[in-house]
Formats: C-alpha cells, sequence, structure tokens
C-alpha cells in the first residue's frame, strides 16, 4: 500500500512512483495506464453525513480500489474525492478501457454509514503512454479524460486508443482480428427480449464478443470499428447471421419459437450482398425468415435514405423482420416514419436509463411509442434494468424489454439454461 493513511492526500508520493516507473520500465514497448477516479457529489455527502463519514467512504473507496488493482497496480489518494490508479507493463492501450470498468464496478455500490445505505456513483478519466511517457503527460490527459466524462454526464468515455493522434506506440488488433474471422472465433452471446403482453421471451438479440489471445476480453465497441477499418465487415455479418441462425434451432420451444436479432454494420445496410448473406443463411439451417430480424441503426439509414430503405424494403419483402436500434439518438426528421421498411423500434438505452427521474426522458419514451404504434411499428425499450422500469414502460405500452433486469447477454448454453429456468413472476 502506497501510504498508510489514505486520508492524506499524498500527490508527491504519486508523482515519485510514477516518475519511478517511467525512468525503470523493462521496454518502451510496455506502457504506462493511469485512472483517475472521483466521487460524484462527494460534497453532499460531506454537508448531508457529517466530515467523519465522508472520511469513513474514502477509506471504504480506498480499501475496495486497492483490493482489486493490488495484483497490477499501486492506488493513491489525490484530493478531496480523487483517487489515481497507476497501471504499469500495460502490453496493449486498450486495457486501461477494462481496467476503467473494473474501477466503477468494484466501487459503485451501497456503502453503508451508520445505519444508513448510501449509493456512491463515479466519475472515471484515463490515458495510457507509452514511449513517449512523462509523468505530467499522463495525468494531464487522464484529467481532460475525466472532464470530459463528467460534462458529458457519463461515468466513463471509453477511448480509442487506435485512433488517437497523440500516442505514437499503437499495438493494434488488426492481426489477431483477421486471424480469428478466419478462424470463426467470434462468439455470440445472446440476451433475451421479453414480450410485456405475454410476459415470455419471444426473441433474443445476438451479440458479438470476441476475446484477444494476448489482452483478453476486449468490447464490440472496441474491435467491430476495427473490423471494419480492416474491411472485413462483411465476413463479420456471414460470420454472425450464420452462427445465430444455427444456434437458434438448439433453443428450447416453450413459448412458441424464439426469433433471433442481430446486428448489421452501417455500410452494409445499403449493399444488396446482405440479401444474398441472409437469404443464404436461412436455406442452410432451413429457417423461416420471419425468425430473423436485422437490427441496423437509425444513423447508418440516414446518410442515404433511399437507397437503403430499398434494400430493406427487398429484404422486409422475403419475411425478414427490420428493427431500427438505438433510435433517438440519430436525429431523424418525423417524415422518416412515413415509409420506413421497418417491423420495430428499440428505443435507445440512454432515454429509457433515466426515465424515472428525468420527465423529459420519460415523455420522450412514451411519445414515440405513441408515434411507432401509429406507424404500425412494435417497440422495443433497451437497458432496463429494473422492475420499476419495466412497470413504469409496460403503463407507457411499450411492447417488448430487454436488460439485465431480465439477464445480461449469455454465451448459448447459459442462455438456453435460462429460457428452461424462466418463470414470469421472477421479474413482473
Ligand atoms: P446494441 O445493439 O444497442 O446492443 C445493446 C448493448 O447494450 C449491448 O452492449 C448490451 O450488452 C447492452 N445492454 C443490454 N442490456 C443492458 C442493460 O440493462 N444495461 C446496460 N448498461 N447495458 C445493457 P454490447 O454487447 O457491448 O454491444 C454494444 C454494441 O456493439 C451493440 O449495441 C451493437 O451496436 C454493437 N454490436 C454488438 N454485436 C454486434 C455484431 O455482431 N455486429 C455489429 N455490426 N455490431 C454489433
Ligand atoms: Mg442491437
Ligand atoms: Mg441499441
Amino acid at each position: 500500500m502506497p501510504t498508510d493513511n489514505p486520508l492524506k492526500p499524498n500527490r508527491a508520493l504519486f508523482f515519485d512512483r510514477l516518475n519511478d516507473l517511467i525512468d525503470h520500465r523493462e521496454s518502451k514497448q510496455l506502457g504506462i495506464g493511469l485512472l483517475l477516479v472521483d466521487i460524484q457529489n462527494f460534497r453532499n455527502l460531506n454537508g448531508t453525513f457529517g466530515y467523519e463519514k465522508g472520511d469513513q467512504v474514502l477509506r471504504d473507496v480506498f480499501e475496495r480500489l486497492t483490493d482489486s488493482f493490488s495484483k497490477n497496480g499501486s492506488v493513491f489518494y489525490l484530493s478531496n474525492d480523487q483517487f489515481a490508479v497507476i497501471l504499469p507493463n500495460l502490453i496493449n492501450p486498450n486495457l486501461i478501457n477494462l481496467a476503467a470498468r473494473k474501477a466503477i464496478s468494484t466501487l459503485e455500490s451501497n456503502y453503508k454509514i451508520g445505519e444508513s445505505n448510501l449509493y456512491i456513483t463515479l466519475n472515471v478519466g484515463a490515458d495510457y503512454l507509452a514511449d513517449q511517457c512523462t509523468a505530467e503527460g499522463l495525468l494531464c490527459n487522464s484529467e481532460r479524460s475525466l472532464s470530459i466524462a463528467k460534462n458529458s454526464r457519463k461515468h466513463y468515455i471509453e477511448r480509442d486508443f487506435i485512433k488517437n493522434p497523440y500516442h505514437e506506440t499503437v499495438i493494434d488488433f488488426s492481426d489477431e482480428l483477421n486471424k480469428a474471422l478466419d478462424q470463426n472465433s467470434i462468439e455470440l452471446y445472446y440476451q433475451p427480449k421479453i414480450d410485456l403482453v405475454s410476459e415470455t421471451p419471444t426473441h433474443a438479440e445476438a451479440l458479438a464478443r470476441w476475446t484477444s489471445p494476448t489482452a483478453g476480453p476486449v468490447p464490440p465497441s472496441v474491435f467491430i470499428p476495427i473490423i471494419e477499418k480492416i474491411g472485413r465487415t462483411d465476413d463479420l455479418a456471414k460470420c454472425v447471421i450464420n452462427t445465430a441462425i444455427r444456434q437458434l434451432n438448439e433453443w428450447p420451444n416453450l413459448w412458441g419459437d424464439i426469433s433471433v436479432a442481430v446486428n448489421i454494420s452501417p455500410t452494409l445496410v445499403e449493399t444488396p450482398e446482405l440479401l444474398t448473406y441472409v437469404n443464404s443463411a436461412l436455406n442452410i439451417w432451413d429457417v423461416e425468415p420471419s425468425r430473423l430480424t436485422l437490427e441496423v441503426t437509425e444513423e447508418s439509414i440516414i446518410n442515404n435514405i433511399e437507397k437503403c430503405f430499398e434494400n430493406l424494403s427487398n429484404i422486409k419483402s422475403q419475411g425478414v423482420k427490420i428493427s431500427i436500434d438505438d433510435f433517438g439518438t440519430g436525429y431523424s426528421s418525423m417524415s422518416y416514419f412515413k415509409n420506413i421498411p421497418a417491423d420495430e423500434l428499440k428505443v435507445d438505452q440512454s432515454f429509457v436509463r433515466h426515465m424515472l427521474d428525468n420527465e423529459a426522458d420519460q415523455n420522450i419514451t412514451a411519445a414515440v411509442t405513441d408515434l411507432a404504434h401509429k406507424f404500425g411499428l412494435s417497440v422495443v425499450a433497451e437497458g432496463v434494468e429494473t422492475k420499476a422500469l419495466l412497470q413504469a414502460l409496460i403503463s407507457i405500452g411499450c411492447d417488448y424489454a430487454q436488460g439485465y433486469h431480465f439477464a445480461k447477454p449469455l454465451p448459448q448454453n447459459q442462455f438456453i439454461k435460462w429460457l428452461n429456468n424462466y418463470s414470469s413472476s421472477d421479474y413482473f
């Protein structure tokens, strides 16, 4: 532990340790990562519970951070409500994103203050530097990343080091991903989508998962853009469509046939090859077209509405369903609804998540639901994490819900187990 008393801010010790690590690195290929962890509204906490209780929370936070990073990092208390985690010897810059998420999941929870429970939320900033590493540079970039997260009301904004011009040494995943596609080692996880009238899981969304041999699990928000950049979007789509349709045949038929939805990259939405991939997979596995849904984002259509609508209409006329994903984030105009070749809208998580404490978000979700129904589309709410939110969605007439309240995306075998054990009374 770098200091005995976590409540004594120690910037000097932090800088000493960081400079020492920079000076004594085994190789300049190994980068150093820095996380800045900041407790939201800590002043209010002190104001409400008093300084003694506030200090107790700081000690708890320090302890939890130290427990979870003791093997590969050092934790420091920097100032009022701010902690730093130094992560030496990172072989890949994107590991810093995983570390940031780890900090959030270990720290964001209930803290006991006397008789009360207090829920703490965080903002995290992060940076990674390799050969041109200086302690000031690392801290300054992490502070910038923290203030961007705070200003956008997000806990953490994922860093994309591959595109970042400030970093000269980048280890990218292109080779590994090329291999993964050649060897078919991109996996699909499935997340159920629940019909809010029958209270049964009638659909599931397939979400791609990839484990890098050198860096471990990498989220789709990082690896899918790289697949697109290396020109293998079509290969990913073929692999995802085929795997999903093949695995669908293994699911139990407890509430009728369950359908599967796959996500389609924006560049494919306007290409006629998409129909070819879909038809060939449906034929090979002998699955009814109506059991397949293609999820396309609103943004991917907007750039070339005419061409995309024509392509999607062709696919829809085969019986395949079309869903507009992340709806509400693409600023489309209302006239877009008139001819939209879709069956369903998925209201983006950013509206759903804050519905209970933000009237505007609730009104938007309700208005989108009404409008979609008027145009014959069904409505799915994404990111449903609590029963209270589920009930609010039912009351505004939403048709389907998907989210951690029911299940996280699960590997095929666990998803089958989940289906077999499903009972609506556990969730409704
Ligand atoms: P999406 O299609 O909007 O998928 C929903 C994302 O929200 C998934 O993240 C899912 O794990 C997450 N999620 C679901 N329920 C909850 C919840 O209750 N709370 C929270 N906080 N999150 C929830 P994931 O799996 O990381 O995927 C991210 C995005 O990556 C997807 O967004 C999709 O756009 C893209 N993606 C995933 N798989 C594929 C794929 O096979 N092909 C393509 N082109 N894109 C994919
Ligand atoms: Mg989706
Ligand atoms: Mg979505």
